[in-house]
Parts: structure tokens; C-alpha cells; sequence
């Protein structure tokens, strides 16, 4: 590991260049997991209720357990086809952006339009991975920020798409950023630890408030946990300008959007892309942000 960071430090292009090509092939494996991952939580959810039917009604008289699917539906099987004729996708149609181009946005056998945002997907990725490896050079800490902005992209897509930040993505980043911090690249064992925890418990206070005060639901427990990746990857005194900068973000993106689309037709929006916006900034430049607000308020 360290002789590969050597080498990447002194050929910063190559380095560049290997983050960029790397990220551009996540972004596309990224888009399958922002479609299908949401797909696979709600078969298992009905797999499991069907099973838990089944077992009430066979401990009646009903022995017909309902049939459930058993083909393979995963992040790797089946292999991915166009949703209209059903026509295989070929290996090179896979390159990320270029594919896209070159069949100029549609199926090559039935001209079914392939939605802009998986290029889009695979841009974000690579352009957001190029700037955390350019602010922090080949270090561990910027190969963490990287795996963790693959992450945070689709846990933002699938949040826009669902209203819903999986566990499955989640707490594997909390776990991820406490051993980081055990390992000694980024905080304190005590600010992640405590960073964690009290990223949870704050928004989950504000989430029974608000519940208590309004009868609402303004955000979801995944938002508490994401929260609490953030907590933990950089420590408790960046939490609340991760919140701050987070309304700071919703109301940019909500002025605009309503602008854009109309205040009858302007839809629910949910908070965590807000939240990983926010931290995201927050992870790249929180302490030029911090040191600028002090200054602002004169401390
Ligand atoms: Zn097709």
C-alpha cells in the first residue's frame, strides 16, 4: 500500500488519471446500484411477508404456501437489458459516457431512449472523486473521501428516487469512518465515537420534536444515521455546520427548483441529498469554512 502511494505521489497526472478512469467505471456500477438496490430491499420485504403469511395461514388449515419468486435479482445478476425489447447490453456498451454518446442516447436495437442520467451518474462520480484526490493529494485519507463520495452519490440518487438512504449503505460508512479514525487517518478515536453518536441523537431529537410538536414526519431515520457518517468521519465539532450548511443547501436547491418548476407543481424533496451535499463540503473545505465564519462574526 505505502510503495503505491509513493508512487503515486511523485506522477500526480498518473494519479489523477487512475482516480478519474476508476471513478468513471464506479459511476456506471453506481447506477446499477441506484436502480436495483431499492428493487432488492422491496423483494425481500415481500419475501419476507409472504413467509410470515404463509405461516399464519399454515398454522390454520391453508397448506398452499403462495409462491414466491426465486430468480436471482442482485447487484451483479441478471445481466442488464434495455427495459423496452429486452436486447442484451454489450460489454462495450457498458464504457462509461462514451457508450452513451456514440448510441446517442438510445437502445442500439430498439431506439428506446436511454435515460441522461446514467452518463450524468458516472460524471458526477468521477468529477467529485478528481476533487477530493486533487485537495488531498495520495494520501489514505483522500483514497477514504473518495470511497466515501462513491457511496454518498448513491445514497443521494437513491434518496431523490425513493425517499429512502438505505442501512446498507450507511452504517457500512459509519463503521468504515470510526476504523479510519482507529487506524490514525483522520480524527480522534473520542471525536468519532462521540461524533457518531451525537450526529444520531441530534437530528433524531429534532425528528420527535418537530413529530411531537406537528403530528409530521420531517425526515427519516436513515438521515439520523447519515449523520452520524459524518459524525464519525469528522468529529462532533463539524456537525453543526454540516446541519447549517444542509438548510443552507435545501433553501438554495428549493428556491431554484421552484423557480424552475412552479410552486403547485414543486415536489417534496427529501433532506438526505441535502445532508450529503453539505457534509461532502463540509469534509472538503470545513475548516476554511469554519475559520471564515469566525472571522466573519469577528471572534
Ligand atoms: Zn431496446
Amino acid at each position: 500500500m505505502q510503495t503505491v502511494i509513493d508512487v503515486m505521489q511523485s506522477q500526480s497526472w498518473f494519479y489523477l488519471l487512475t482516480i478519474g478512469l476508476v471513478s468513471l467505471c464506479v459511476g456506471s456500477f453506481l447506477n446499477v446500484v441506484i436502480y436495483r438496490l431499492p428493487l432488492m430491499m422491496q423483494q425481500q420485504w415481500q419475501t419476507e411477508c409472504r413467509l410470515l403469511l404463509a405461516d399464519e395461514l399454515n398454522s390454520e388449515k391453508n397448506k398452499h404456501a403462495p409462491a414466491h419468486t426465486t430468480d436471482t435479482f442482485n447487484l451483479v445478476k441478471p445481466n442488464s437489458c434495455c427495459p423496452k425489447c429486452k436486447a442484451a447490453i454489450k460489454p462495450w456498451q457498458n464504457i462509461p459516457i462514451i457508450s452513451w454518446l456514440f448510441l446517442k442516447g438510445k437502445c442500439a436495437t430498439c431506439d428506446n431512449p436511454i435515460s441522461v442520467r446514467y452518463p450524468l451518474v458516472e460524471a458526477i462520480t468521477a468529477i467529485l472523486s478528481l476533487v477530493v484526490a486533487y485537495t488531498f493529494g495520495a494520501t489514505e485519507q483522500a483514497l477514504l473521501y473518495v470511497a466515501i463520495t462513491w457511496v454518498l452519490v448513491a445514497l443521494t440518487f437513491i434518496d431523490i428516487d425513493h425517499m429512502l438512504l438505505p442501512d446498507q449503505l450507511t452504517l457500512p460508512l459509519v463503521w468504515l469512518a470510526l476504523i479510519a479514525s482507529v487506524m490514525g487517518y483522520t480524527i480522534a478515536p473520542s471525536d468519532a465515537i462521540v461524533g457518531a453518536a451525537c450526529g444520531y441523537l441530534s437530528l433524531w431529537s429534532v425528528y420527535w420534536l418537530f413529530k411531537l410538536l406537528t403530528g409530521k414526519e420531517g425526515m427519516g431515520y436513515g438521515d439520523f444515521k447519515l449523520l452520524a457518517v459524518f459524525g464519525a468521519l469528522l468529529g462532533w465539532q463539524s456537525l453543526l455546520t454540516i446541519i447549517l450548511l444542509s438548510s443552507v443547501v435545501g433553501a438554495v436547491i428549493g428556491i431554484t427548483l421552484l423557480s424552475i418548476q412552479g410552486k403547485d407543481k414543486a415536489t417534496p424533496i427529501p433532506f438526505g441529498p441535502y445532508l450529503a451535499i453539505a457534509g461532502w463540503i463540509t469534509m472538503l473545505w470545513g475548516t476554511q469554512l469554519q475559520n471564515s465564519y469566525f472571522n466573519f462574526i469577528g471572534y
